[in-house]
């Protein structure tokens, strides 16, 4: 869900990751603006949150913020604080596994500083309940590396599993391929601005796009993560599982932390799975910036909460 290459760097995006970098001192004082969509700073922030979650029947991935580091120093420290967030889990005895970006692990540096993290990651998860491990996927600049990885480390270590965006054209090739291999995928529209040579435009295309590729992977495919929170999209879900006998134990739901809260909890009441995807850390405000650039409502959001403090 980062921003890698391939996101539009305008200056007003620089500026306010500027004004809110970790290092900056207006960054604690501006995080109650990324409350609703970021668990918190810090790792007991984040447990917090996998808790509420859990109380309310649903399960969780957590995601350490970064992206795109260019040191080697920054790319160990990601992977230090998934090992302190794996113990972490396994220690309080939750429902959750870990979502990782690869340009947080080192892609930038080399694809072989990144498949070592990778694999160092698995094996510790190894241990872990719910051992599962998720590629996140970046910006079209990184979806060859990311599969190349991905494609190396699923023969030793199967908990792995890459994202798929139904924006890009390539995908449905993708999605036969992780078919082949049992892959378990998590299947999104896509949070990155791609050109038209190689990326649907139309919302109407990719939502119908996504819903051809959901159909596939709920036949064929190994638990398959669909996340959305189209609504459209859910009862279109819904219905085909229904029609195909699909039982909902065979797929999962996923959405975003503090996105359409009352959806997650209406699918879990009708019996499904839904898994809650939710990040932590300092460095929020990449993050919360394209939240509130999808939807303009939680700038709004983000302003009422100026005035009702
Ligand atoms: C669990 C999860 C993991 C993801 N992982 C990735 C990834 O690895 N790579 C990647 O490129 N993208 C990822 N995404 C983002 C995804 O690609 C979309 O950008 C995002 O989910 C919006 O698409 P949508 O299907 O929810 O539909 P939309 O059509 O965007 O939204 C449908 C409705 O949901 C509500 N909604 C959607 N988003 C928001 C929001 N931010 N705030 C408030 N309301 C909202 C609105 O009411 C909207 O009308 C992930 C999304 C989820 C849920």
């Amino acid at each position: 869900m980062g921003g890698p290459a391939a996101r539009r760097i305008t200056p007003l995006v620089a500026l306010i990751e500027r004004v809110l970098a970790p290092e900056s001192s207006f960054q604690k004082r501006f995080f109650f603006l990324a409350r609703r969509f970021v668990a918190g700073e810090t790792i007991d922030d984040a447990l917090s949150a996998v808790r509420a979650m859990n109380e309310r029947g649903m399960s969780a991935t957590l995601d350490f913020l970064g992206e795109d580091v260019s040191e080697e120093s920054a790319a160990m420290h990601t992977r230090d604080v998934y090992f302190e967030i794996l113990d972490a889990i396994k220690a309080s005895d939750l429902d959750s596994n870990i979502s990782v970006k690869l340009s947080a692990l080192g892609l930038l540096i080399s694809e072989d500083l990144a498949t070592q993290q990778l694999t160092s990651i698995l094996e510790r998860a190894a241990g872990n309940s719910d051992s599962f491990v998720r590629i996140d996927m970046e910006g079209s600049a990184c979806t060859e590396a990311t599969l190349r990885i991905f494609e190396r480390v699923f023969p030793l270590h199967s908990n792995v599993g890459p994202v798929l965006q139904a924006l890009l054209k390539r995908t449905p090739k993708d999605i036969e391929r992780m078919i082949e291999l049992k892959a378990r995928v998590r299947l999104c529209k896509g949070a990155y601005k791609e050109p038209p040579s190689i990326a649907h435009q139309a919302m109407p295309t990719i939502r119908r796009e996504y819903l051809k590729l959901a159909e596939r992977l709920l036949t064929a495919g190994n638990y398959p993560g669909l996340a959305t929170h189209d609504v459209r999209l859910i009862g279109a879900i819904k219905r085909f599982t229904k029609e195909h006998g699909i039982a909902p134990d065979r797929f999962e739901f996923q959405m975003l932390y503090g996105v359409r809260p009352h959806i997650q909890r209406e699918l879990v009441a009708q019996g499904y799975r839904v898994r809650i995807y939710i990040p932590f850390g300092t460095h929020w405000a990449g993050y919360f910036y394209r939240r509130v650039l999808e939807r303009k409502e939680n700038a709004l959001f983000a302003l009422s909460s100026i005035f009702s403090r």
